[in-house]
């Protein structure tokens, strides 16, 4: 059976088509500067096409992905009827999207009314859907993947937020969490690579990249995340301040006459480690700096770590105990010195890194000592994969 996966952007879209019987990815690409003048790259047989080619919207965008994945020579099938469904990225589906779902017009207008709260990312995904509706026909199941779905059954004692009761009521302002689909997808790979039922164990998965968050997975469910009713909560990150006190942001909108828009601004796009490096928002050159003596970068790390630390500690604690410490995404898959710090103030828990294991990467693995009491483990997230994944169970219900 063949999946194919859409990550739709404003003027981009990326995709895969998935093997399922294999999970095995048959073709991927991405489409660039649509509404523009347009790049399309296509990879498939080892080999890589990149064309300059105008894609005036997104359904322009699909017929061409649908060209070449039944192309002659660049095509891995022979007709788009191979393909069993097609799964969307989607990020906010706020309390209404709570799984992945089949999507159609009616929950596409309910899709539409919840642009408010991801206005960067949801409009696009809606975009996305309808365009392969559109190309592909409908008798192609399109299902809906949310990255807040994960999280929404974590218990209200974590999700809402001490401010007056009616603007959860009222807006449904309360913790939804992001990066699910990577908490959920590492989370169970976590369980088998130990051998153990999800049920059995109590994980705090890390995703760390250029955004981060943690979750606290307890029986392979999550009950509590550091993301909150944006991905701009939890930790420091990239460019994004995290928890800070939210009386800073009223004060320096006062002292410095900024408008809503412009604070949002400066905690989403020049905070965080550039904010406090002054630098970078990313770790290697922060590394790379902070190896030469700068000690912005150096304190933008070490925050970074001692951050991280406190929410292990944090999740260890909501849950009663926790097994395994799992690192995914760009810091966590990579940087075994940024590991390295953050174990070393959790070894109080009962664990410690094998170094060896710990400088190694590109594959899923225990990198803790044998016997330790909690297991770290590194696991590369596949977010595709996983929406591949959660598609398929969606249209074999
Ligand atoms: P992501 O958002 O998951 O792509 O992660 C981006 C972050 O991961 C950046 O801060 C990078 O410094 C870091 N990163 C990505 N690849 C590597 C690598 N090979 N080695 C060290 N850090 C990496």
């Amino acid at each position: 059976m063949k999946i194919l996966v859409i990550n739709a952007g404003s003027s981009s879209l990326k995709y895969q088509l998935f093997d399922m019987d294999r999970s095995e990815v048959l073709a991927k690409g991405l489409c660039e500067r649509i509404g523009l003048d347009g790049c399309f790259t296509h990879k498939a047989k080892g080999e890589e096409l990149v064309l300059e080619e105008t894609m005036n919207n997104h359904s322009e965008a699909i017929k061409l992905v649908m060209k070449y994945l039944t192309d002659e020579k660049w095509g891995v099938i022979s007709d788009i009827s191979e393909i069993s469904a097609v799964g969307h990225r989607a990020v906010h589906g706020a309390e209404k999207f709570v799984e992945a779902t089949l999507m159609d017009e009616e929950k596409l207008a309910i899709m539409d009314s919840l642009a408010e709260f991801a206005p960067l990312h949801n409009p696009p995904s809606v975009v996305g859907i309808r365009a392969c509706m559109e190309v592909m026909g409908e008798d192609v199941p399109q299902v809906g993947v949310y990255d807040t779905a994960f999280h929404y059954g974590m218990p209200k004692t974590a999700a809402i937020y001490p401010i007056p009761y009616e603007y959860y009521e009222k807006y449904g302002i309360r913790r939804y969490g992001f990066h699910g689909t990577s908490h959920g997808f590492v989370a169970g790979e976590c369980a088998k690579l130990l051998g153990k039922a999800p049920e059995e164990l109590n994980i705090v998965t890390c995703h760390l990249g250029n955004g981060s968050s943690i979750a606290a997975v307890k029986g392979g469910k999550c009950v509590d995340t550091s993301m909150g009713f944006t991905p701009l909560a939890g930790l420091m990150m990239g460019t994004r301040c995290g928890d800070i006190d939210p009386a800073v942001a009223t004060f320096i909108m006062n002292k410095e006459g900024l408008t809503p828009d412009q604070m949002s601004d400066i905690m989403n796009k020049k905070s965080g480690a550039l904010g406090v490096s002054g630098v970078s928002s990313d770790f290697r050159d922060l590394a790379a700096e902070a190896e030469k003596g700068n000690e912005r970068c150096k304190l933008a790390l070490d925050m970074f770590c001692y951050q991280v630390s406190k929410y292990i500690g944090a999740y260890a604690a909501a849950m009663g105990g926790v097994d395994a410490i799992v690192f995914t995404a760009g810091i966590g898959e990579n940087n075994g010195v940024i590991r390295e710090k953050i174990i070393k103030n959790v070894e109080f828990l009962g664990t410690k890194l094998d170094a060896e294991k710990n400088a190694q990467r590109g594959f899923a693995q225990v990198v803790s000592e044998e016997g330790s009491r909690v297991q770290v483990c590194v696991i590369p997230t596949n977010e595709e994969l996983a929406i591949a994944q959660q598609t398929l169970k969606v249209i074999s219900k």
